[in-house]
């Protein structure tokens, strides 16, 4: 079956990419749960953390670099933000392509729901 992170980073189904490289792709989250919701995949198909492995290591990296400098440019890096991955059906995985939620514009209760 079509995976839709794939499709989006080969520009197959539409989205609003805003950061795109040889390693990973950001774009906005269809239906945003904060002022600010963007998500940043690897171009690689990988289903879950659960599938990560010692080579993976420098790809994951690369996430949370991009995800950091993509707060600094939305102006949230300041006023802070959260970093989210959830991993299958308790941790709300809904997209079976490991991406990292960047949440921020607005203060994020602890504990999650
Ligand atoms: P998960 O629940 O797997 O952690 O997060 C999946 C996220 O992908 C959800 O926040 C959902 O709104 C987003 N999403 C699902 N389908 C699409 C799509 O086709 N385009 C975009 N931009 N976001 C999507
Ligand atoms: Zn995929």
């Amino acid at each position: 079956m079509a995976c839709i992170f794939c499709s989006i980073a080969e520009g197959k189904i539409p989205a609003k990419i805003f950061h795109d490289d040889e390693h990973i792709v950001g774009f906005y989250d269809i239906h945003p749960q904060a002022p600010v919701h963007a998500l940043f995949i690897p171009r690689k198909h990988i289903s879950t953390l659960n599938d990560l492995d010692e080579n993976d290591a420098q790809l994951l990296a690369r996430l949370f670099l991009a995800a950091k400098e993509f707060a600094q440019r939305e102006g949230i890096a300041q006023s802070g933000y959260r970093l989210v991955m959830n991993c299958n059906s308790d941790g709300g995985q809904t997209v079976y392509h490991l991406h990292l939620h960047v949440l921020g514009g607005r203060w994020m209760k602890w504990p999650p729901g």
